[in-house]
């Protein structure tokens, strides 16, 4: 048996729409599907604008961009999570400062944010990694007092909810991505969604080249093609037509899961906290000392038995670009112990029993 970590499911009406895209020669980025993905996608996450990107990293940039951030400034961002995240704040000539991720979420922590403000500071970045919804009533309270910028990462999350709100909603902008692995995909893709009209049309403006609305060809601005094409767009549209089944999909696969895991000693399972609706993106667990396999043992044994795996992401202030010579020991700890099984909609129960299986006998 061959069990890959996660692929598309693109069983729905995707063929259909990017067919006609080529029928009726709107393969570029203007064309219907465009909007209409913006404006369904946005709506999907409780926002009233969707602004549609070439993917998920400069959606991150743009929406600094648009909030004017830049040399001299800081943007808080937790460490553990993927490197795109501080990427996009260095794009811009502003500073990320990393801080640590709590244990019962495994995203950043409120308490080390608020730590970490300083007079340079702007905006604040959560990421509601793998799925899960950071903390979000606590980091916009602090956003609030400190008169910052929240701008969501929620390239892993698309659907998660934080008490009843969905995420993308809850702070000023909300980023996504739509790479091939994600909870809906375009192949590649992205989009910004916020409530606030200003802050849609400046992102309209930027992605586009800058170019005067009423003026062919006037720039007034340094602006960015950040584009998405309309077939693209057609596959967007015809995945959000099934995003509830889909989320269902991963979230059902979790129980599954949690369920057969559960016993297992050694092993700590991915978790979900009462006032949170995780969307699983991946299905993680922690490898713990006395498991009597190393993290890295643990993927090597799956991998030879057929079973793809993924390591958790190296905290960002360890790596070349980055080192701050910090020690975030959450951060540091979900790294070294951390797996992503496999998670994509297409599992199939008897899949999931098989890696649970050769998890509980550590039949590497
Ligand atoms: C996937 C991802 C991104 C980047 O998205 P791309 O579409 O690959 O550019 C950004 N942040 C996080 C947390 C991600 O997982």
């Amino acid at each position: 048996m061959r069990i890959p970590l996660t692929e598309p499911l693109l069983d729905g009406r995707e063929l259909e729409y990017v067919t006609e895209c080529i029928k009726t020669n709107w393969v570029s980025s203007l064309g219907s599907f465009v909007t209409r993905f913006e404006n369904e996608f946005a709506a999907f996450c409780q926002c009233a604008y969707g602004v549609a990107v070439s993917n998920g990293t400069v959606a991150l940039h743009l929406a600094l961009a648009v909030l004017d951030i830049g040399l001299g400034d800081e943007v808080i961002v937790p460490s553990f999570t993927f490197v795109a995240t501080a990427n996009a704040v260095r794009y811009t000539g502003a500073t990320p400062v990393f801080v640590d991720s709590e244990p019962r979420t495994w995203n950043l922590d409120p308490d080390a944010v608020e730590a970490a403000i300083t007079p340079r500071t702007r905006a604040i970045i959560p990421v509601h990694v793998y799925g899960h919804p950071a903390d979000m009533g606590r980091i916009m309270d602090i956003a609030r007092r400190h008169k910052l910028w929240v701008v969501e990462d929620a390239a892993e999350a698309h659907g998660a909810e934080y008490r009843g709100q969905r995420v993308g909603s809850l702070g000023h902008i909300g980023c996504f991505s739509f790479y091939g692995n994600k909870i809906i995909t375009t192949g590649e893709g992205g989009m910004l969604v916020t409530n606030n009209a200003a802050l849609a049309r400046r992102a309209q403006f930027l992605k586009d080249h800058a170019m005067d609305p009423e003026r062919r060809y006037w720039h007034p601005e340094i602006g960015f093609n950040y584009r998405l094409t309309n077939v693209q767009a057609a596959l967007g549209v015809a995945q959000l037509e099934r995003i509830d089944h889909l989320i269902e999909l991963r979230r059902s696969h979790a129980r599954q899961y949690q369920s057969e895991l559960a016993d297992v000693p050694g092993l700590t399972l991915q978790p979900e906290e009462p006032w949170a609706r995780s969307v699983y993106w991946m299905y993680s667990i922690l490898i713990q000392d006395d498991y009597g396999y190393t993290r890295d043992e643990v993927i090597a044994g799956l991998k030879r038995k057929g079973v793809d795996t993924r390591p958790f992401f190296h905290p960002s202030h360890v790596m070349p670009p980055y080192r701050t010579g910090q020690h975030l020991p959450v951060a540091e700890e979900l790294s070294r112990k951390g797996l992503n099984l496999p998670s994509g909609p297409t599992l199939t129960e008897e899949q999931i029993h098989f890696v649970c299986q050769l998890l509980k006998d550590k039949a590497f």
